[in-house]
């Protein structure tokens, strides 16, 4: 079986950004306690049925706010991770953290209980655009909680950031963009703000009384992001994603998050914890979204009487069909603006050809110039397909060719 990843969900927030739809909860701090003991149960459930040759080789802890957890609760979450499954050597384990909820002495315990790649949500360097996106820190928490973690020894730090803000000039994102270089962040993850239906920031888009963001606009700050970046000497390897340069031996940048890559490559990962989501062995699977039921269907549960990887706290389940894999495999890894999808992998994958499987929708997408066919940089035999400059812009698109 192909290495396995592990996802934490932690659900927890100080106070909810405006624009934020994930599955988090402000005021329930309380709960930690609680909630970091169903997690340890939800991981012994699943060790104790999880097939021998599950190996494990990163560890994401996401929100949320993990860094609201303290390290011995990290340490605990650890600890029992490493009772329930077989590791690779040196897994990397990351957590999510806001700058300025951090303090000095949290890094340096959190480092030693094994945590080696903290992401930073920093989002701009501008206070008006943090203040608009109601994020509670400001660019000096940023410098400050940058300065703590490398002091600590963390050595592989990520720098998350959000363009095409309502009213951001193409000059306040590049001042954001330059600030954060003089950090030097081994990876970069920039996205663009969408408005998600249900958040405060999406009801005030619909009643007229925020600005939407212009996607022109977004657009150029995109391709000038794209053209900084790689100037500066990072790798740009997934369509929102940098990563500092030099390649592995799968031709991905060194510092790239290899949790995520697990996700665009279409690889197995284990889910844990509230609204936690999860695939391995062809199964996609999630977990109750609330915190307390997550924590009170475990609580009143004594052994793991469901088949691997289910637990008691799953909620819904479903084996995939191949033409779901395939799809999904399709847009995980068309994703992966360099490395694509290679037309060897696929075949090995599903046993038969990438374009017997899609001749029409690769052939229009090249025709339309949103994907490209290239020579494998890794496998010289193996042709790959790729999005093009345009294809990245315009990625939805393409992906939904793909979707039945
Ligand atoms: S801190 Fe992050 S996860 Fe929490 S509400 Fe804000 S954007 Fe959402």
């Amino acid at each position: 079986m192909a290495q396995t990843s592990l996802y934490v969900h932690i659900p927890f927030c100080k106070h909810r950004c405006a624009y934020c739809d994930f599955n988090t909860y402000a005021h329930q701090e309380s709960l930690i306690p609680a909630y970091v003991q169903a997690l340890i149960k939800e991981i012994e459930f699943v060790g104790e049925q999880a097939p021998p040759d599950v190996s494990v080789h990163t560890i994401f802890f996401g929100g949320g706010t993990p860094s609201l957890l303290s390290a011995p609760q990290f340490d605990s979450i650890l600890q029992a991770f490493a009772s329930a499954f077989a590791f690779s050597p040196n897994p990397e384990i990351s957590i999510e953290a806001n700058p300025g909820a951090t303090s000095p002495e949290q890094l340096a315990a959190i480092r030693k209980a094994g945590v080696n790649r903290l992401s930073f949500g920093v989002q701009s360097a501008n206070a008006e655009e943090l203040k608009m996106l109601e994020r509670e820190h400001s660019f000096f928490d940023v410098i400050e909680a940058v300065t703590s973690a490398r002091k600590a020894g963390f050595d592989n730090l990520n720098l998350d950031l959000i363009y095409g803000l309502p009213e951001q000039s193409l000059s306040s994102w590049q001042t954001t963009a330059k600030r954060i270089l003089d950090l030097h962040p081994e990876h970069i993850s920039a996205y663009a703000l969408t408005l998600e239906h249900g958040t405060p920031f999406g009801r005030w888009a619909n009643k007229g009384l925020l600005p939407l963001p212009n996607p022109d606009l977004a657009a150029e700050m995109y391709e000038w992001t794209c053209d900084f970046l790689e100037a500066h000497g990072y790798a740009h390897y997934e369509i929102s994603n940098w990563a500092r340069d030099g390649k592995d031996a799968d031709g991905h940048p060194w510092w790239a998050c290899q949790h995520n890559l697990q996700y665009w490559r279409s690889l197995p990962y284990l889910a844990f914890g509230a609204g936690a989501h999860g695939y391995i062995h062809e199964t996609r699977y999630s977990n109750a979204l609330r915190i307390k039921t997550y924590i009170e269907r475990l609580a009143g549960s004594e052994s793991p009487t469901h088949h691997f990887p289910l637990t008691p706290a799953t909620v819904n389940h479903h084996k995939q069909t191949p033409e779901d894999e395939m799809s999904d495999y399709m847009l995980n890894n068309l994703r992966l603006v360099q490395a694509g999808v290679a037309e060897a992998d696929f075949r090995l994958r599903f046993e038969r050809g990438l374009l017997e499987t899609y001749p029409k929708e690769i052939a229009e997408l090249i025709q339309n110039g949103l994907l490209e066919k290239k020579i494998s940089e890794v496998n010289a035999t193996s042709e790959i397909y790729r999005l093009t400059k345009r294809g990245r812009l315009l990625g939805n698109q393409v992906f939904l060719r793909f979707v039945e």
